[in-house]
């Protein structure tokens, strides 16, 4: 287990003890196993919250890819 999760919310992540490799697909499209993790989480939304804000590019945080958060991001910046 990696420091992935970063926050009072991560002692509830669903992916401690997972392999981190898991959520760091090599081809950016997938990461279907990881997002299915995520997608039973209690705290999916800190931890989507966290990767946005600290910028993380690499790996699936929050059920999202680096490339999902990125368009996030933009949505963002376009509606700020
Ligand atoms: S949302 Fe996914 S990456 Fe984030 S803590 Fe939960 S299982 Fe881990």
């Amino acid at each position: 287990m990696t420091m992935r999760a970063i926050g009072s919310w991560r002692a509830q992540a669903r992916c401690r003890g997972a392999d981190p490799e898991i959520f760091h697909p090599s081809d950016e499209d997938d990461g279907a196993q990881a997002k299915a993790i995520c997608a039973e989480c209690p705290v999916r939304e800190p931890c989507l919250e966290y990767a946005l804000t600290s910028r993380e590019k690499d790996g699936v945080w929050g059920g999202l890819t680096a490339r999902e958060r990125r368009r996030i991001l933009r949505q963002r910046r376009k509606s700020a």
